[in-house]
């Protein structure tokens, strides 16, 4: 597999990617969308709800924020050894206090406090309720590493897609200068120069055929390669989307040293774990406190659509 990188910003990657199958092309855009860890918000405790949203779709709300992962700082709650109960190795809280000074005002992901400054949602102005004057809503929040085959809020990526690389060719000795493939085309491939239609941005072109359709001359060839690829990759912001690219493979490979583990007189190739970062000592969750009687509104929600509500007596 041959790797250029075509175009790169925070949240998005362009690259061309060669001599690779179909197959495998897909299984890795399968593996980032659905197999790459990340952080979000799991549990979430209403201590104080006078919004007019109910307590679940606040914790369903609070769980769909996309956050700032850091791999090396957190274990999957399964394998941590408090044994799922939650703890400062697999979970990161938030805390949350307003009270709206006006009608109208919105809290938002800005009003999270977070207990690890490195989660923090990626943005500030994602609108969690909307308030009016006086409402309070008071509440605390648990994120965990999870992956998006479990819930969608866990998947890295908003768009991982690839295409075939493309190839338009104009035989500029029987073009006629008519510009109708100029007009027909919507990805801008062509440009008139000289009284010519020439190819301008090849990579852009979305292998529909409709300029090969328009031109009455049959000057325009559209063609792909198999087994090359153009992959858009767009981050929610969690990871960088060369992490999600690069940890996408690393899924892979374990993946495929799995399947030969199973394979009848194979010896598996041991791969070398990479030491995880030390964790770096965190401020100590403050207790719940038990309290006998709590309010009403108390509520402690799974922001997952299959977990189970449970009210506090
Ligand atoms: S449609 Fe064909 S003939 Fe007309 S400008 Fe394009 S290539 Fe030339
Ligand atoms: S195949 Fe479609 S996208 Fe590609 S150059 Fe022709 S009209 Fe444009
Ligand atoms: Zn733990």
């Amino acid at each position: 597999m041959k790797v250029t990188v075509l175009e790169q910003t925070d949240n998005t990657l362009q690259m061309r990617v060669e001599e690779v199958r179909p197959g495998l092309i897909n299984a890795i855009r399968r593996i980032m969308l659905a197999e790459t860890p990340t952080m979000a918000i799991e549990e979430v405790v209403i201590l104080e709800n006078q919004s007019p949203l109910f307590d679940e779709i606040i914790a369903h709300r609070l769980g769909l924020v996309p956050l700032k992962t850091n791999y090396d700082q957190y274990v999957v709650s399964s394998d941590c050894t408090c044994e799922g109960v939650g703890c400062h190795l697999c979970q990161a809280g938030f805390t949350m206090e307003v009270e709206a000074p006006e009608d109208g005002f919105i809290a938002t992901t800005g009003d999270l406090k977070p207990q690890d400054p490195e989660v923090v949602p990626v943005s500030d102005k994602i609108p969690i309720a909307k308030l009016a004057k006086g409402q309070r809503i008071v509440i605390e929040a648990y994120a965990r590493l999870g992956i998006g085959q479990d819930h969608a809020k866990w998947q890295p990526v908003s768009t991982m897609a690839y295409k075939m690389i493309p190839h338009v060719k104009v035989d500029t000795n029987k073009c006629d200068g008519c510009k109708e493939c100029v007009e027909v085309c919507f990805r801008q491939v062509f440009e008139m120069q000289k009284d010519k239609a020439v190819v301008v941005d090849e990579k852009n072109c979305t292998l529909c055929n409709l300029c090969v359709e328009t031109c009455d001359v049959q000057a325009i060839a559209v063609s792909h390669d198999e087994n090359n690829f153009i992959v858009t990759i767009e981050s929610t912001g969690a990871l960088p989307p060369m992490t999600i690219f690069e940890k996408g493979l690393d899924v892979f490979r374990k993946k495929y040293e799995e399947l030969i583990t199973l394979l009848p007189g194979r010896v598996p190739k041991v791969t070398p774990k990479k030491p995880r970062a030390k964790k770096k000592a965190l401020p100590k969750k403050p207790k719940k406190k038990k309290e006998p009687k709590a309010p009403a509104s108390k509520t402690k929600t799974k922001t997952a659509s299959k977990s189970k509500t449970k009210k506090k007596k």
